[in-house]
């Protein structure tokens, strides 16, 4: 931590840091700090909400330039001194909270896109774009990253790319893992280094793959090389009410098994199907609600389509039609918004876990069983977002509309909550998670998720940090 106590120091340290990145950009007061102590996380929000002491950095940093982040690091690494990048603050997990104080490394200005290659289809660009910015520049050139978060307009590619986040085309175009080419990183000791420039080669390890989903705890993401892909010529939606969610958990599975390449393919199980699905598309019947869609040429379109429909029929659903899933596309994003997402007073997370096909029904039973009889004053609601050939990804949430007042206690609550259906995801093959990483929120987890294996990445996060600056206190790396 900075040595606030010590001013004569505390001066020094600041100094330092505005020769490396000019007076504007290193900020310590009030109204800077506080907005970098609370994420999308629940808990900080609740802990603001309910007038708790905020924990805030020491000061806030914003280079400009890869060469500032190195100088910054630099200086942090000689006093030893705890570094949290922070990009849009959007994450879910905590993961930009910088718990015990110091610097919080705001990316924002390392916000320019260097390079359109029209030839191979890649973009190069800065981390701290904003990712709704990248998609338009890169729609300008007549192109698309395909990466369509539902936090597009407030995340950053850093962010992304620390907590392998996903985007809505996911089942087709992959997660942002699938489409990065390579990186440049500042190591925390200050060196800029660059990955090698193609993800798929036999030279050793893959290093791109070390920093993605690093979390900010093995350095700073400056650049990142991107695949991005031509505008599709057609995409169409089409959706169906099954009578509940595992005969329309049959049918997904076997769109992917058959190897048709959806685009999406959303399934929603009853009660969220009653709860949200209603409330958007005016659906006020019983049943588990599944829109799928696929894009590239019209007549390849038009055969997915048709070959996907007749997997469907064969478990007897109601067919809603194109329009039921187009609509379910134009309000794509509004699911995770007021007054469709859940807010405070409310208590609610996200119980994100991803499967086998042959696990993933087990997994959201487990979860489902356990918050229901341990917590009855908790609603659990699910749908199944991102798939793949041999499982999909379950976005559990569970809601306490009258949680506690006293802070403590309801933190208590939700962290039980979470304890409880985290491991019953675990003890029946689910991983946490699929696209929302770790951050602070799940760190104590990891130990029970990997097994012995977490000494690997302990031994990694060691190697490479050795004075443990980056992040401290996050992904179950300890301090
Ligand atoms: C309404 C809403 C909807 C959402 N929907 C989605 C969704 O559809 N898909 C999805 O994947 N996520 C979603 N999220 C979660 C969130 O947007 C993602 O986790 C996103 O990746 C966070 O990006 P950020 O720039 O806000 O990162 P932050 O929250 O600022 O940071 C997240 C982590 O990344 C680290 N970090 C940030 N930049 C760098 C960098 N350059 N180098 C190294 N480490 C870095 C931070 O230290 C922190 O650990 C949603 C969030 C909200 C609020």
């Amino acid at each position: 931590m900075l040595p606030q106590t010590n001013h004569y120091m505390f001066e020094m340290i600041r100094s330092e840091l505005s020769w490396a990145v000019g007076d504007d950009n290193v900020r310590d007061d009030d109204s800077d700090k506080l907005g970098h102590s609370i994420d999308y996380y629940w808990m900080p929000e609740m802990w603001h909400d309910r007038n708790q002491p905020p924990r805030p950095p020491d000061v806030v940093v914003t280079p400009e330039t890869a060469e500032a982040v190195a100088k910054v690091l630099k200086i942090a690494n000689t006093y030893k001194i705890p570094v949290t990048p922070w990009g849009g603050g959007s994450g879910s997990q905590g993961g930009a909270l910088p718990i015990y104080g110091g610097i919080s490394l705001d990316t924002k200005k390392l916000n320019r896109v260097i390079e359109v290659d029209e030839e191979s289809l890649t973009i190069t660009a800065e981390t701290g774009c904003n990712m709704q910015q990248l998609e338009w520049a890169t729609e300008k050139a007549g192109f698309s990253t395909m990466h369509f978060p539902a936090s597009i307009a407030c995340a950053t590619l850093g962010g992304f790319l620390a907590h392998r986040g996903t985007g809505v085309l996911s089942t087709k175009y992959g997660k942002i893992e699938d489409m990065v080419m390579s990186l440049e990183v500042v190591t925390p000791e200050g060196e800029i280094i660059n990955t090698l420039p193609v993800p798929r080669h036999a030279s050793g390890p893959d290093l791109t793959q070390v920093y993605v989903g690093s979390e900010g705890t093995l350095g700073v993401m400056t650049k990142a090389t991107l695949k991005i892909h031509p505008i599709p010529e057609s995409r169409k939606f089409h959706a169906f009410l099954f009578k509940d969610m595992h005969t329309a958990m049959a049918a997904g599975a076997e769109i992917m098994s058959t190897r048709l390449r959806p685009t999406v393919i959303r399934l929603y199980d009853e009660p969220e199907t009653a709860k949200v699905i209603k409330k958007v598309l005016d659906i006020d019947r019983q049943g588990s609600y599944l829109v799928f869609g696929f894009d590239g040429a019209e007549d390849m379109v038009d055969l997915e389509m048709r070959k996907a429909c007749a997997i469907c029929a064969k478990q007897d659903p109601e067919d809603l039609g194109t329009q039921a899933g187009e609509t379910w596309w134009d309000n794509r994003y509004k699911f995770f918004y007021p007054p469709y997402m859940f807010q405070l007073p409310q208590a609610f997370g996200t119980l994100d876990t991803v499967g086998t096909f042959a696990n993933i029904e087990k997994i959201y039973w487990a979860m489902k069983n356990v918050v229901e009889e341990n917590f009855p004053e908790a609603t659990f609601i699910g749908h199944f977002s991102h798939w793949y050939e041999w499982g999909a990804m379950l976005y559990a949430r569970f809601i306490i509309e009258e949680p506690p007042q006293d802070p403590h206690e309801v933190a208590a609550l939700y962290n039980r909550i979470w304890d409880m259906a985290i491991r019953a995801a675990i003890d029946n093959g689910g991983v946490i998670n699929e696209h929302h990483g770790v951050g602070l929120k799940l760190g104590r987890i990891m130990p029970d998720l990997y097994g012995p294996a977490f000494d690997v990445l302990k031994r990694i996060k060691t190697a490479l940090d050795p004075n443990g600056i980056m992040n401290p206190g996050k992904m179950g790396f300890g301090v």
